[in-house]
């Protein structure tokens, strides 16, 4: 018998079927981690087998497939089929079918009712040519994803349920809540963009310095509370370096990546379980050690990818016996430049047009940025004063000189007074002084990111700064630089008295 399912769950499956009824034939499901995603598809998958209907399945890699047909299994779908050569199951007269896309892509096409395609962020080659193919448009194609946010996913998807956030899903308790810390800054200057994210190569050689090194194992033995920690490294070579320099110092490491055997990562589960082992150093392990009880995160992998940062954070989010919440090691800068994992939405898929910001189809993400404590580096959400970990209040700045023309001005409460909105060619201007100015002064790479940051209260995100040259600055942004200069150093000096 299937479990009972719970309200976030009936109510996807009524969003479900509101949108089939009303024409869709390729719905995107966007389930989070602690979703109980693998319910939600038993469920699906009734629901057709009820009707009589055929049900292909489709996961993403052919390690999936035996964990499929163990959790149908155990929500009473036992009529069940694989498709995979040799598998002992092959059965092609059940009603339902779970097979991988690699072993579909090899052979001709089966008929189905419905088919369902798990982790539909990854849109194969494969998927796009079926759900395109003639014979298939009245076929209903489901996808499920945590994170269905890929480009042009929106070209094979024709809708978007959106059941629950993830911050539902923690005010509910079905999800553990976080804390985070900038513990650390890299540098990552040098470090070109690849098809959207970091060149891997080149961040692997900005991550891999041995101060920051350091820090990660230093902040980890200072704060980590010895707590079940995965840590995620650029590459193979970041993550064994890292796993060394925990075992230098003493804290017992294991590592695993995608190659590592089935039994060997079994094996270190367990020691990780019974505390032998306390972090594990790994890279993008993210479908795998999803059952793992992690507490802390460590993450020394910077990325430009909202999808990789949320399934990464959704490792530790997993709710266990006496876990308050997870702790999150940031070294990575990931937070600072995209937000908590509980900001991160999208109201619609990605159509894969360029994006036109100015003309208002694809606005910035205006959610304002956390900021850093500077006494404790926890991240405060935007808003937040007095930092909720140690409770210091940076003192409230009165009056900043502003020269005319100054956008900026602060209230002698402290409070920003509300300005008219800036024109994206403004703030393109803007930053390309900011550029200007670091030029001048030989500033630190990232200096005006944060700067912009600091003056929008969002990042520069749009396609139309990546190419911003650099400009001398006007007297308005000099202006705006100098107070911006005062608040920091001022920032420092009562960072440092506290800590004092
Ligand atoms: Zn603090």
């Amino acid at each position: 018998m299937r479990r009972a399912l719970f309200d976030h769950q009936v109510s996807a499956m009524q969003m479900l079927r509101a949108s089939l009824g009303s024409g869709h034939r390729r719905p995107m499901l966007q389930a989070p981690t602690g979703f109980g995603k693998t319910l939600l598809a038993a469920a699906i998958v009734e629901g057709a087998m009820n009707k009589g209907n055929r049900v292909v399945f489709c996961v993403s890699a052919v390690s999936l497939i035996n964990q499929t047909v163990e959790a149908f299994w155990y929500d009473g779908i036992r009529d069940v089929g694989v498709i995979q050569a040799a598998h002992p199951m092959t059965d092609w007269s059940r009603p339902v079918q779970v097979a991988s896309v690699q072993t579909l892509q090899r052979r001709k096409l089966l008929e189905a009712d419905v088919v369902v395609i798990d982790e539909a962020h990854n849109m194969f080659d494969f998927y796009r040519r079926w759900m395109a193919d003639e014979d298939w448009q009245k076929v209903p194609f489901i996808g499920l994803s945590a994170t269905p946010w890929a480009r042009g996913l929106g070209k094979h998807f024709d809708d978007l349920i959106i059941a629950a956030t993830t911050q539902e899903l923690i005010d509910k308790g079905f999800l553990s809540k976080f804390r985070v810390f900038a513990p650390s800054h890299p540098d990552l200057s040098g470090v070109k963009t690849v098809a959207g994210d970091y060149d891997e190569g080149q961040l692997a050689e900005a991550m891999d310095r041995g101060t920051l090194t350091a820090d990660i194992v230093q902040t980890w033995l200072e704060r980590g509370e010895g707590r079940p920690t995965l840590c995620f490294g650029v590459d193979r070579a970041h993550a064994r370096k890292l796993q060394d320099r925990f075992e230098a110092a003493g804290v017992p490491t294991g590592y695993i990546d995608a190659n590592t055997p089935t039994d060997e990562r079994e094996a270190i589960r367990k020691r990780f379980h019974a505390g032998e082992i306390k972090v594990v150093c790994n890279v993008g392990c993210l479908t795998t050690g999803i059952d793992w009880d992690v507490r802390c995160i460590i993450l020394a992998r910077p990325t430009k990818s909202e999808m990789l940062y949320v399934q990464i954070i959704g490792r530790g989010l997993r709710i266990a016996d006496g876990k308050d919440d997870c702790l999150i090691l940031d070294h990575s800068d990931t937070t600072l430049k995209l937000g908590f994992v509980t900001d991160i939405h999208h109201e619609a898929l990605d159509d894969g047009k360029p994006k036109k910001s100015s003309a208002g189809d694809r606005p910035e993400r205006d959610e304002p940025l956390p900021k850093e404590c500077p006494k404790c580096a926890f991240l405060k959400p935007a808003r937040v004063h007095v930092c909720p970990n140690c409770g210091f209040a940076p003192e409230r700045q009165s009056t900043i000189e502003c020269a005319p023309g100054e956008l900026v001005e602060l209230a002698s409460k402290g409070r920003a007074k509300k300005k008219p909105e800036a024109t994206m060619d403004e703030k393109i201007s803007f930053y390309a002084q900011l550029k200007g100015h670091a030029l001048n002064r030989g500033y630190a790479p990232g200096w005006a990111y944060f700067a912009y940051v600091e003056k929008f209260g969002v990042r520069p995100r749009d396609a139309r700064f990546d190419d911003v040259k650099p400009q001398q600055p006007g007297l308005t942004v000099a202006n705006w630089i100098r107070s911006y200069n005062i608040r920091r150093s001022m920032g420092r000096k009562f960072a440092a008295r506290g800590a004092a």
